[in-house]
């Protein structure tokens, strides 16, 4: 079985998710998604969701060392050995070499680098009408992807919130944050010439289809 080990980086309400997903079902990886395990720890209050939680509140990074040993220790689980897909980290340059040094102490490389590319007026329509799921993670668009009933996931039946950070000032912020430190990234990757750019536009089916061509 060829094994994918994938990075999938861009910025946010690019379809980051969605896409994770459906790689993730057709190849059978796992997807490690920083921005959820952060979300649960700070719903949990654990050690690590307390320092967390200030700076997601304001749509910043969180601390570096905090965010390479939590994907360290992730990626030191049996479940990764045919691939996986890192949905949100790195986000800089400085984490990239980070996730470089952990792949190096474990053996393994990336095999492919996807950036999703989309413009920022299209990003902040996106997210200021996404609505998510707190308990199973599901994702909506009031328009695009509405839920069959308001306010509630198809899924699992809970009410869907409209996250902190998905508010315009804070979507404003996040943005910055992107351009200025994870958007490099396309620069440092390029150099070891793994990277592909694919369009976050479209359809779910276009969407597929894209990915299905990068890999
Ligand atoms: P996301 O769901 O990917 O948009 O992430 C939500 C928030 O979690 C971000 O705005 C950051 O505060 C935090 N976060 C997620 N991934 C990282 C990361 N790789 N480095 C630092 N902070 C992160």
């Amino acid at each position: 079985m060829t094994v994918r080990n994938i990075v999938l980086f861009g910025p946010p309400g690019s379809g980051k998710g969605t896409r994770a997903k459906i790689i993730s079902k057709l190849y059978g990886i796992p997807v490690i998604t920083t921005g959820d395990i952060l979300r649960s720890a700070a719903r949990n209050q654990t050690d690590l969701g307390i320092v967390a939680q200030g700076y997601m509140e304001r749509g910043d990074l969180v601390p570096d060392q905090v965010v390479n040993s939590l994907v360290r220790e992730r990626l030191s689980q049996p479940d990764v050995a045919q691939g996986f897909i890192l949905d949100g980290y790195p986000r800089s340059e400085e984490q990239a070499k980070a996730l470089d040094q952990i792949l190096r102490d474990l053996g393994i490389s990336l095999t492919h680098i996807i950036h999703v590319v989309l413009d920022d007026e299209t990003i902040i329509e996106r997210l200021s009408k996404r609505r998510s799921c707190p308990k199973c993670g599901s994702v909506y668009h009031l328009v695009s992807a509405p839920p069959k009933k308001d306010e509630v996931c198809d899924q699992c039946g809970s009410k869907l919130v409209q996250r902190e950070d998905d508010k315009e000032e804070v979507i404003r912020n996040r943005l910055k944050v992107y351009h200025e430190q994870t958007a490099p990234l396309s620069d440092y990757y390029n150099r070891a010439g793994k990277l592909v750019q694919v369009n976050g536009d479209g359809t779910v089916d276009e969407v597929r289809e894209r990915v299905e061509d990068a890999l």
